[in-house]
């Protein structure tokens, strides 16, 4: 059974197009639509309509400050747009050890709503698995959190390293932070290297298993300077050597305000007519007390990293209305996708 009805669909993309219009948007010209053939109908899991909406702070108009994008024409409000990324820290944990970032507990997520919005990442390694610095820089904490807060509560990350660097193209020094070690093996002031074993894996602070809590922070060493370290870690590569792409989206309001979505539906399709090989259940950045930091450049609300090139499509139902969109990832690169809900 088809449900989307290409006539449909003439009528959401002509609607989309109008949306641009009535925002004002200069951004032209629109890229070419990914061709036929006519969109998958939705799936049974499509999720439902999220119960809150905007809290979050509207987006900020200044201009990025960090590297610019590729000079080719886009607009990402009614198809995608492919930009280079700063992709400048090393993976703090190295093989064997488990180097993919935990999923079920992303940058951003409340876990459905039973945790703090998430500042970091989590790797999921045994307790003395190997911490490494993620880039060049200098220890300037090397301790635990039982009298220093790093947060807004003691004895939060347990024994933490922060590391800050100044990195290639970024004008704002930028900060690391490793919690929860079981052992701290650097001290305040040392120069550390790229790669530089720091620690070690541990459950210390409020951890309910021993895992590395991961943080980027931006311009502060402060918990509300944090920023999504899928942004800043160098994509994984696949099997064929080629590094992986990332996914990053706006999904806001006509004004520009990050709506919060709990499942946004993101499908993998190495060839766009053959069979879905990957789904992924992406939820945005939480609107609570203390809502995470956009990246300056894409003030994204969502993202998802670590992802072979090929064809995805994302798709979601907002008051009974489904959207989707087909873009494309591309190695080493990063797609930025806009959703305006209306
Ligand atoms: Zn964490």
């Amino acid at each position: 059974m088809r449900l989307f009805h290409p006539a449909r669909l003439l009528i959401l993309l002509a609607a989309s197009i109008l949306a641009v219009a009535c925002n004002g948007a200069t951004e032209t010209p629109a890229p070419l639509l990914p061709s036929s053939p006519a969109p998958l109908p939705p799936s049974s899991t499509a999720p439902l309509r999220p119960s809150s909406t905007a809290l979050l702070p509207p987006l900020s108009p200044t201009a990025p400050l960090l590297p610019s994008s590729t000079a080719i024409p886009c607009d990402s409000t009614t198809g995608y747009c492919i930009q280079a990324g700063h992709f400048l820290l090393e993976r703090p944990i190295a093989l064997p050890g488990t180097i993919t970032i935990d999923p079920t507990y992303p940058y951003g997520s409340t876990q459905n709503g039973t945790r703090q919005p998430h500042h970091g990442v989590e790797f999921y390694d045994a307790s003395g698995t190997p911490v490494l610095a993620a880039a060049d820089g200098f220890v300037i904490v090397a301790g635990d959190d039982k009298t220093t807060n790093f947060s807004p509560w003691p004895n939060f990350y347990g024994n933490l390293i922060v590391l800050e660097h100044h990195l290639p193209g970024i004008s704002q020094p930028l900060f690391t932070l490793y919690g929860h070690l079981s052992k701290i093996e650097a001290q305040t002031g040392q120069n550390v290297r790229a790669g530089e074993e720091i620690g070690e894996v541990g459950a210390s602070g409020s951890a309910t298993g021993s895992h590395l809590h991961f943080e980027v922070r931006l311009g502060e060493n402060d918990y509300d300077s944090n920023r999504n370290p899928v942004l800043w870690l160098k994509p994984l590569s696949g099997e064929d050597g080629n590094p992986f792409g990332l996914i990053v989206g706006r999904f806001v309001d006509d004004q520009g305000n990050p709506l919060y979505y709990p499942s946004l539906n993101i499908q993998y399709f190495p060839d766009r007519s053959g069979p879905q090989a990957a789904a992924y259940a992406v939820e945005t950045y939480a609107p609570e007390k203390q809502p995470v930091r956009a990246d300056d450049q894409w003030q994204e609300n969502f993202a998802l990293g670590d992802l072979p090139a090929g064809q995805y499509r994302i798709s979601f139902i907002w008051e009974n209305v489904l959207y989707e969109r087909w873009i494309e990832a591309q190695p080493g690169k990063v797609t930025l996708v806009t959703f305006i809900i209306k």
